[in-house]
């Protein structure tokens, strides 16, 4: 599949690891909004939140369970935002479902 974050999902293309098991993978932002700009990413493709349903709730959870462990890990102790961007009127550029992890400043209103 012609897909830039299953291809680094399938280590096709280099991305600064910084979680990975079985089902997901986080990685640094090329473009970091914040000091600490982390993508978390499930392996298998999915477009977006928009094509989320039920049967993904166990790895949607899994997601949402690793998420406070990186947060913790990077130092993230005065908080941080996780946000998604789904379709062209929130910006998506990358059709694959990802979960930016901002943190490490005070952060905007604006995403970051
Ligand atoms: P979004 O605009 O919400 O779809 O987010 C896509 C994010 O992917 C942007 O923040 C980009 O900076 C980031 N990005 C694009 N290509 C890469 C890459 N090769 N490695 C790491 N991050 C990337
Ligand atoms: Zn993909």
């Amino acid at each position: 599949m012609d897909c830039l974050f299953c291809k680094i999902a399938a280590g096709e293309i280099p991305s600064t690891k910084v979680y990975e098991d079985d089902t997901i993978l986080a990685f640094r932002d090329i473009n970091p909004q914040a000091p600490t700009h982390i993508l978390v990413i499930p392996k298998v493709h999915i477009g977006s939140v928009a094509e989320l349903t039920e049967a993904h709730a166990a790895l949607v959870g899994h997601i949402f369970a690793v998420i406070p462990e990186i947060a913790a890990r990077e130092g993230l102790t005065g908080g941080f935002r996780v946000v998604s961007n789904c379709g062209p009127d929130a910006g998506q550029s990358v059709p694959h479902l990802h979960f930016h992890i901002l943190g490490g400043k005070e952060l905007s209103l604006e995403m970051a």
